[in-house]
């Protein structure tokens, strides 16, 4: 029975049970389609790398002796829409049986199952083979719970696949090494010289000119750098354990004005697109770290595995737990536009330009400059969650919907009213200060909270809690600092409402 086989274009698992059956009557499919480019505005590099990826594994499968057929954007067959693009290869090469890996967002899930329930032929959907846990695996854990700890999940996963356990406790005596993940990075070490891939991908930038794609961020060489495919992945992976895990978990909150990723591991993209799954990430680290890892310390380790088995399982479940509604929800009533600067990096505040500059050079910020700068300024500045969204959708190389949804609207918004967080990720100047040097050389003063030189995050801060107490008043995490506000004179308060609103109303003018 002839059978098409669709890949989309973040399921590059080339170690799926797929490719170790009979090839005789398969047909495989990719498609790089505006379906894809335009649904939201996605940053150049994003793009590229999705495109140079795919290409990359067609090939591959191709050498596989795989019968494959690619559409690149401009091709004339090409309909630009996923159920078209299928439909004509069913007739085209009189299929009889259509078949497809569950996709990881709605939006494409939604469209498969109704291709697919109007199909004459037969049709069968499987597993990506990607992800620790099922879809609905969160959803069933947590059932009948009041809050979806992301802690209490991680401990059973650890439990589950046996991960820095020793006889049913955690190895080191301990789960969780956060507090040690928390040191400002002051130059005391040498930062490896990155590793940059140089996938030359000028063919597709003169298609995406060529077609006019409307993109953001820049690309200023020829080459992408990060990993396309499996041999890159492994590379980069082993790269993080030779040289870059000794030091991980110290500096994961840390940033830099010199430093756009410190130790962090630029795997994100890879793993999104399942080039590589987080098994062989987290088994490799495992076995690096107990074979040659004798000066590392296990809290840069388990640092490490709880972003994986921890975080990224936990936000995929919660998507799917939790959505499409979870598209709209807006508990804090957050209405006001993005501003500009979040497009060009144009702002005095030197914590939002270099995480926004770092963004649209590389694609890349990593999960602190995310959270407690930009998700931070957004939130303080109460910009509606739809604008964050699309723009967190957009301007990151690893952004899918299933992983920036829950982080987004989720983790850093608050705008499901606690079910991620138990509390906003809100944080006047001094955080920043802690964790970063970008104060140093700061147009604002970090520690003024009146006045024309003093640091915007500090009034939006209390303005903030001010504004949003009615739904925040009674949140047991935030107790410490309503009683704080409710200290503060009357007339203090009203001018650092005053100096909050000329913020929020022109944000481009700071
Ligand atoms: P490292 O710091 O080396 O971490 C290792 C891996 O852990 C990452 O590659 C990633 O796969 C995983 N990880 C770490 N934190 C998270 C998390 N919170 N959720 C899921 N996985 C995590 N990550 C994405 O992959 N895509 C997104 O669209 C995305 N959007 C985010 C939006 C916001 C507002 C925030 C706060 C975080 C977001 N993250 C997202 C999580 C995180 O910022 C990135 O995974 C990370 O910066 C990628 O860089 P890295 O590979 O060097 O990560
Ligand atoms: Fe950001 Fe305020 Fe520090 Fe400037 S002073 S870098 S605006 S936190």
């Amino acid at each position: 029975m002839k059978t098409l086989r669709l890949i989309l274009g973040d399921q590059l698992n080339s170690k799926h049970s797929w490719y170790k059956e009979d090839q005789d009557n398969v047909v495989y499919c990719l498609f790089e389609m505006r379906q894809e480019t335009d649904y939201v505005t996605h940053h150049i590099q994003k793009v590229i790398g999705f495109f140079a990826a795919m290409r990359d594994f067609a090939q591959h499968l191709e050498k596989q002796d795989c019968k494959v057929v690619y559409f690149k954007l401009d091709d004339k067959q090409n309909t630009q829409s996923l159920t078209e693009n299928l439909t004509f290869l069913i007739k085209e090469h009189h299929i009889k049986k259509f078949e497809y890996q569950l996709p990881d967002e709605h939006r494409l899930d939604e469209q498969l199952t109704a291709f697919c329930k109007d199909l004459d032929i037969d049709s069968q959907s499987f597993s990506t083979e990607h992800f620790y846990t099922k879809r609905q695996d969160l959803a069933t854990f947590f059932k009948g719970k009041k809050q979806f700890l992301m802690e209490n999940f991680y401990r059973d996963m650890r439990k589950k696949h046996d991960i820095l356990m020793v006889a049913g406790q955690p190895e080191g005596g301990k789960w969780n090494y956060d507090k040690s993940n928390r040191n400002k990075w002051k130059g005391e070490h040498d930062i490896p010289t990155y590793k940059y891939y140089k996938n030359n991908v000028e063919n597709i930038v003169s298609l995406l000119e060529k077609e006019d794609v409307i993109t953001i961020g820049e690309f200023d060489t020829k080459t992408f750098s990060y990993p396309i495919n499996r041999t890159q992945a492994l590379d980069q992976l082993k790269y993080f354990c030779e040289v870059l895990l000794i030091h991980f978990g110290d500096y994961q909150d840390a940033m830099h004005t010199d430093e756009v990723y410190l130790f962090h591991s630029r795997l994100s993209f890879a793993m999104n697109l399942k080039i590589i799954s987080p098994k062989n990430v987290v088994d490799t680290v495992l076995n690096y770290w107990r074979k040659h890892g004798e000066n590392i310390n296990i809290s840069q380790v388990e640092g490490y595995i709880r972003q994986i088995i921890g975080w990224r399982e936990y936000m995929r479940g919660m998507y799917w737990a939790l959505t499409p509604d979870y598209k709209s929800l807006n508990h804090l009533e957050n209405n006001n536009k993005l501003p500009d600067f979040f497009w060009t990096g144009n702002t005095k505040m030197n914590c939002l330009k270099q995480a926004i500059t770092n963004s649209l050079d590389n694609g890349y910020a990593h999960h602190i400059q995310r959270l407690m700068v930009t998700g931070n300024f957004a939130l303080l500045a109460q910009i509606h969650p739809d604008d964050v969204d699309a723009w967190y959708l957009g301007i990151y190389v690893d952004a899918i919907e299933w992983v920036q949804l829950p982080n987004t609207r989720g983790m850093s918004q608050f705008a499901d009213g606690g079910k991620i967080a138990t509390k906003p990720y809100v944080s006047s100047g001094s955080y920043i200060n802690k964790m970063s040097n970008y104060c140093d050389s700061c147009h604002y003063n970090k520690k003024e909270k009146l006045g024309d030189n003093a640091c915007p995050f500090n009034s939006l801060y209390w303005n903030f809690l001010d504004d949003k107490r009615q739904q925040l008043g009674n949140n047991f995490r935030m107790g410490m600092m309503y009683s704080l506000l409710d200290k503060m004179e009357k007339t203090q308060l009203s001018q650092i409402k005053e100096r909050a609103q000329k913020i929020i109303e022109n944000p481009d003018a700071f």
